[in-house]
């Protein structure tokens, strides 16, 4: 089956392919010639996955899923949440972003964090929901080469790697879009969709 992504970030769309078995096929935008930014104006992860998969539905008329994803600092009273790729400023520049979290974080001993993703899909015009989370904390420096975002400042619950040190593989294991992916492909099973 094929699955419309509402993503221009090819990064994101591999990741969501390699979670997905080959049952699934992943197309992003980029596939169909769409390379326009997506409307994301919205205050919570929900608003705004709704509002980037409807903007594709309306525009293309075929079934489609986006997400949206914060990091949620408990300290920080879950920011920078929505605000997290523009964190520092509207470069979206992931170091800007490491190094302003650091520097709130200084001296602050919880450390407490979580990566939650929302995804919204639309298919036969009705919009479903599913939530995905990976509970961890945020180190003082960063470790780690892969990834992308705030993958070298965040170890999940249970490891001592950040994310950046882990191979793509152990990520998708455990990864709050894993998570919420796998929501989903339940969803289409059941539904057989598949
Ligand atoms: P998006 O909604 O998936 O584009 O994510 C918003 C921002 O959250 C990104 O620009 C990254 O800074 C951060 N982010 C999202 N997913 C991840 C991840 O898997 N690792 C690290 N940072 C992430």
């Amino acid at each position: 089956m094929k699955l419309l992504f509402a993503t221009n970030n090819q990064h994101k769309a591999q990741e969501i392919q390699d979670i997905l078995n080959k049952d699934y096929e992943i197309i992003s935008l980029n596939d169909i010639g769409f390379y326009d930014e997506i409307p994301e104006t919205k205050q919570t992860l929900e608003e705004n996955a709704s509002e980037k998969a409807r903007f594709i539905y309306n525009k293309f008329h075929i079934d489609c899923f986006a997400d949206d994803t914060g990091l949620e600092v408990e300290v920080l009273s879950n920011r920078p949440g929505v605000h997290s790729a523009r964190y520092a400023g509207p470069q979206k520049n992931s170091d800007d972003n490491i190094i302003k979290l650091l520097y709130e974080l200084k001296y602050e001993s919880n450390r407490k964090a979580r990566f939650r993703t929302i995804i919204s899909l639309i298919m036969d015009e009705e919009e479903y929901l599913f939530e995905g989370v990976v509970e961890g904390s945020i180190i003082d420096h960063k470790r780690g080469n892969s990834g992308f975002g705030y993958d070298p400042v965040f170890i999940p619950k249970g490891y001592n790697k950040t994310f950046a040190e882990m191979s793509l593989e152990e990520k998708n294991m455990i990864s709050h879009r894993a998570n919420a992916i796998k929501k989903l492909v339940a969803f289409l099973r059941k539904k057989n969709y598949s």
